[in-house]
C-alpha cells in the first residue's frame, strides 16, 4: 500500500515525496490499554497522511538482537514480554512494529533523505530479558540490517531514559564500534535544556563528524519533555521542537539518511504527546520538504 498522499513516482521510477512517508501497519493496533500502543494508530490518523505496510518480522529476524531461548519463551508466553504480560496478541503485534523501523531504514537507504516509523518500544529490550514497555529491540535489529549496505549507523536516541537495553544487545552482539548508541546519558546532559535549534545542529553534526555514519536511527522521545508524568523529561515543547529541528538539519546538510521513531511520551491526557509527535512530523517535513 503506497501512501498516496505523500509519495508519486516519477517518469524514472523514482519516488518523490512531498511529505515524510509514515511507515505503518494495521497489524499493529492491539486493544491493550496503555499510551504506549494506543496512541500509535492515533498519531497516524492524524497526520492525514495514507501509511505505507510492510511485510511482518519473522521469529528469526528477533535473533538479530537477542538470545533465541528468550525469542522463543516471549512468543511462547512462557516469559513476560515487556508489558509485564503473556498476551499473544501483543506478541504478535511486536512483528510489525518491529518491521516499521526497518521498513523505514530501507527505505531512506534506497531514496536517502528522511522517513517516520510508527513505533516505540525498543530500547530497554535487553540481549536476554526485558522491561519498561519494550520486549524486542527494533533499533538494534533495522541497524544490524544496515549494516549490510553501510558501515556504522548511529542511534540517537532522544527518549529521556538511558538505552540501556541497546546498549547490552551491542555489548552482547559486539557492535559498540559500528553501531554507535547515543542516549540519555549524553543528550540529556544539563547544558542541553537551553539549547536552541543551532546548538542542537552543532550537537548533531559532532556526532556526524566523529562517526561517520551511513545511517541515523532517531528516537525522537516525547518523555523528554519536562511535563511528562514519568519525571525525566527536561526539555520545553520549544526545546523539543529545536531538537528536532537542530537533528533534521544536521542529516540533511550532511547527506545522511536518516529514519525516527515515536518513543516515550505518557502525558494525560494522551493527546498532548501525540501533539509532541505531530510537532516532529511537522519540523521533518520543514527541515526536508
Ligand atoms: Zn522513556
Amino acid at each position: 500500500m503506497a501512501g498516496a498522499l505523500s509519495q508519486e513516482p516519477t517518469t524514472d521510477g523514482r519516488l518523490v515525496h512531498s511529505k515524510t512517508p509514515i511507515f505503518y501497519h494495521s497489524q499493529q493496533q492491539v486493544a491493550y490499554a496503555f499510551i504506549s500502543v494506543q496512541k500509535i494508530p492515533e498519531f497516524v490518523r492524524q497526520s492525514a497522511r495514507l501509511p505505507t505496510a510492510f511485510e511482518p518480522y519473522q521469529e528469526s529476524d528477533f535473533w538479530l538482537a537477542h538470545s533465541r531461548n528468550f525469542v522463543s519463551d516471549v512468543l511462547l508466553c512462557k516469559t513476560n514480554n515487556g508489558f509485564g504480560t503473556k498476551d499473544a496478541q501483543i506478541n504478535q503485534a511486536l512483528h510489525y512494529s518491529n518491521a516499521s523501523l526497518w521498513a523505514a531504514a530501507q527505505h531512506v537507504l534506497t531514496h536517502g533523505g528522511v522517513a517516520c516509523s510508527a513505533s516505540q518500544g525498543f530500547h530497554h529490550a535487553h540481549f536476554d530479558h526485558c522491561y519498561g514497555y519494550c520486549t524486542f529491540n527494533g533499533l538494534v535489529i533495522a541497524a544490524k540490517k544496515a549494516l549490510a549496505s553501510v558501515d556504522k549507523v548511529l542511534l540517537i536516541d532522544g527518549d529521556a531514559h538511558v538505552g540501556d537495553g541497546t546498549e547490552n544487545c551491542l555489548q552482547a552482539l559486539n557492535l559498540t564500534r559500528r553501531i554507535i548508541n547515543v542516549t540519555r546519558d549524553e543528550i540529556g546532559a544539563h547544558a542541553q535544556r537551553k539549547f536552541a535549534a543551532e546548538d542542537w545542529e552543532a550537537f548533531a553534526n559532532t556526532l556526524l563528524k566523529k562517526h561517520k555514519p551511513g545511517l541515523v536511527l532517531y528516537q525522537a522521545g516525547a518523555d523528554a519533555w519536562a511535563k511528562d508524568p514519568l519525571g525525566a523529561g527536561y526539555l520545553s515543547l520549544k526545546g523539543l521542537e529545536s531538537r528536532d529541528r537542530g537533528i533534521f538539519a544536521a542529516t540533511k546538510k550532511a547527506g545522511v539518511p536518516i529514519a525516527w521513531n515515536l518513543a516515550g511520551g505518557y502525558a494525560n491526557p494522551m493527546q498532548k504527546t501525540i501533539d509532541i509527535h505531530l510537532q516532529t512530523l511537522r519540523v521533518s517535513d520543514e527541515v526536508w520538504f
